[in-house]
């Protein structure tokens, strides 16, 4: 397994520590600041940094194939010379992208707040985010942005924490998601809390004041099926 130390500490964008495997798949340390993309959040990019200063370029992060365990995977041109086992590196994450994940992440959840309807599809990267809700009734572009402005002005404190499974299965109300569902099996489950708005299961990276989302604006509303609003989500523009 390897420690994420993201699930913690959504702020720490760099950490020291050792290669465990180094294979054409990518690297697998033994703990990592990078988040691998699930829950529709997209993986983190970044660089991973020897002591003697060589650097190679990690484009994306993944769920590995034994559990808990997270792959950094490299750009084709600095993969090369593999390190050996027990390398100490230091991971640094990409900070502009990953504080645009943080941001929009966070706005997703304003999002189920205003919209009272189940999800069933959502998808967060640095450029965009769109939620899906099981819904028919129509949504208002403007009215959504309004609320989100509101929320965000409104500068409520996020948090999470962690509940037991038995807690969870007391509460299913908690879950808004029919497509993800929270991981069992390790006997806890993180929920993020944003104070007086929003708490669900979530395992993603989020800012810890809806106050540092910022300006975001709905882009556009789309009717993905009978049963599916999709709503967008994008930064406004720089004033
Ligand atoms: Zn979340």
């Amino acid at each position: 397994m390897t420690e994420d130390l993201f699930r913690e500490d959504s702020h720490l964008l760099q950490c020291e520590a050792r290669v465990r495997r180094d294979d054409a798949g990518g690297i697998v340390l033994d703990r990592t600041v990078f988040y691998p993309q699930g829950g529709g959040q997209a993986g983190d990019a970044g660089v991973l940094r020897d002591a003697a200063g060589r650097e190679r370029v990690v484009v994306d992060t993944r769920k590995g194939e034994a559990p808990g365990e997270i792959l950094h995977v490299l750009a084709a041109d600095t993969a090369g010379e593999p390190w050996p086992e027990g390398t100490v590196v230091t991971a640094v994450v990409d900070e502009a992208r990953r504080r645009a994940h943080m941001r929009f992440h966070t706005a997703t959840h304003l999002l189920c707040a205003l919209v009272p309807h189940p999800v069933d599809g959502c998808s967060i990267t640095a450029g965009y985010a769109r939620l899906d809700f099981h819904m028919t009734d129509p949504l208002d572009k403007d009215m959504l942005t309004a609320g989100l402005a509101r929320l965000v002005a409104e500068a409520h404190p996020v948090r999470h924490r962690w509940i037991s499974e038995a807690e969870l299965d007391a509460n299913p109300q908690l879950v808004r998601s029919m497509s993800v569902q929270p991981p069992r099996g390790q006997g806890r489950i993180r929920v993020l809390e944003i104070e007086g708005v929003d708490l669900q299961p979530c395992g993603g990276t989020h800012v810890s004041n809806t106050a540092d989302i910022g300006a975001v604006v709905v882009t556009k509303i789309e009717k993905k099926s009978a049963r599916t609003r999709r709503v967008v989500l994008g930064f406004a523009p720089q004033a």
